[in-house]
């Protein structure tokens, strides 16, 4: 059992000592002791399924046995930099992760946070090119450093200061909250309710937001020439945004065409987490120059990576470049166990079985609840958006999304909130839940739902 300060001490000393963003989740921010697998302890003693570890870092499972096994291991030889001397886990480690990566994506550059690993993609994009200027999409999140502030793109993660030289965000081609899209477009095994006229394999939608693109080449560019375009391939902090088929690779072309290079941020997206693939980008038929990945990279253990090509690698030989902990012993030891834990237990085909499971029972909801406008996602990396109704699709209530969420927490299931008007529950578990796991969070969430509707049903107007 905890036996640390008492709860209001800490809240007390946070309130102190720690800066102001920290904004914990929920009303009363619960204080998390312990975690083993899928489930979270706090300090009551009380277990929760965590149906967001996954999106925050947790890929394999809370203090993965063979996973603590591995950085104890590491840590009783040797910790140090692998910047200065060699250690024969980088190397070993680096070839491993590398083998994950299709043509000659085989390179890499280890840091520490996502954050950093775009910043270290933006610079090798402009050193590469000789451009400076970058697009990303309206919605996406790519960390918050001075460098890719600029291109994560939400007005709530924006200060009043000078960030985004040479960056200019290209409309988001969003199947659902955008002008275009509807039921053929997601590579999920969910469609939004929206009619569309496209044909199966060919999505009109993707060509529309396509032209969009082609405008920012047209008007925002220096002789529409660029250094690189960033995409996550599913918009993790944006709400679980999936881009319509096909626009991807379209985007890719028009990139390449004009010089850039082509970044995939698989922070989010990566290690199997999509089911069907190991990396998110493998699912819209690309191969990207540059490929950044952090979060479930290393189960919870700051660990993040920069894969390029040999040549694109070439352009950071012309000064110095160091990172003094990227890339360490224990990383490295930590990185490998999680690759071994997801193929000894398979947790990229769990994630794609559990996930359509999971994706079928809450489009069930869908349809009988009207305030869930839409669920949407592959494998186990799952949105569904809370509207006031599905109509108009504006955003549910705040009041009334805290109520619903904080339910499910005091059922004994957490969720994760995202897109730029928080209204999109985010549902990433660590990769080891089950398919009793999902029937608990689903009956939970219906529970909750209920109970939104008759609150609402007695307010009319109100939800
Ligand atoms: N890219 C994506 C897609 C992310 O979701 C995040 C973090 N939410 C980052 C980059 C930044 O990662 P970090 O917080 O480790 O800097």
């Amino acid at each position: 059992p905890y036996m640390g300060p008492s709860y209001d001490e800490m809240v007390r000393t946070r309130d102190a000592h720690l800066v102001p963003c920290l904004k914990s989740y929920y009303k009363k921010p619960l204080l998390m002791t312990e975690g083993h697998m899928q489930w979270l302890f706090d300090h009551t003693g009380r277990r929760y399924l965590d149906l967001f570890g996954g999106i925050v870092t947790v890929s394999v499972g809370h203090c993965h046995p063979k996973v603590t096994a591995a950085a104890t291991e590491q840590m009783n030889t040797l910790w140090h930099t692998t910047a200065i001397y060699m250690h024969p886990k980088i190397q070993e480690y680096a070839k491993r992760l590398t083998d994950k990566m299709p043509g000659d994506l085989k390179v890499v550059y280890f840091v520490n946070s996502g954050s950093e690993a775009n910043d270290l993609a933006m610079l090798l994009a402009r050193l590469y090119t000789k451009q400076f200027d970058i697009i990303s999409f309206r919605n996406g999140y790519h960390g918050m450093s001075p460098y890719v502030m600029g291109i994560t793109a939400h007005s709530t993660w924006r200060f009043d200061v000078p960030v985004a030289q040479g960056v200019h965000h290209a409309m988001n081609p969003d199947p659902y909250q955008g002008l275009w899209g509807g039921k053929h477009c997601r590579d999920s095994p969910v469609q939004t309710t929206r009619d569309c006229s496209c044909a199966p394999n060919e999505c009109e939608a993707a060509d529309k937001y396509y032209t969009q693109l082609e405008e920012v080449f047209k008007y925002s560019l220096p002789r529409g020439k660029v250094a690189g375009l960033f995409a996550e391939s599913i918009q993790g902090v944006g709400g679980t945004v999936q881009f319509p088929k096909g626009f991807l690779k379209k985007a890719y072309e028009l990139v390449r065409i004009n010089g850039g290079l082509c970044i995939a941020d698989e922070v989010q997206t990566g290690f199997g987490r999509t089911g069907e693939h190991f990396w998110g980008f493998e699912g819209h038929g690309v191969r990207p120059d540059i490929v950044t990945m952090a979060k479930g990279i290393g189960n919870g253990f700051p660990l993040a990576a920069v894969v390029t090509t040999p040549a694109v690698a070439e352009s950071l030989g012309q000064a110095l470049h160091f990172n003094t902990f990227g890339g360490n012993p224990v990383a490295c030891a930590v990185g490998m166990a999680v690759l071994d834990v997801i193929q000894e237990e398979r947790l990229q085909q769990n994630s794609q079985v559990v996930g359509t499971y999971f994706l079928q029972e809450l489009a069930r909801l869908r349809d009988q609840f009207p305030c869930v406008g839409d669920v949407r996602g592959k494998g186990l990396m799952i949105g569904v958006e809370m509207v006031n109704d599905p109509v108009t699709k504006a955003p549910m209530n705040n009041k009334h999304f805290i109520d619903l969420w904080e339910d499910c927490k005091n059922m004994g299931v957490l969720l994760g909130r995202g897109a730029l008007n928080g209204n999109v529950l985010r549902i990433k578990p660590p990769m080891c839940i089950t398919k009793e796991d999902v029937d608990f969070g689903v009956a939970v969430l219906r529970k909750a739902l209920q109970t939104h509707t008759e609150k609402t049903k007695r307010q009319p107007g109100s939800s």
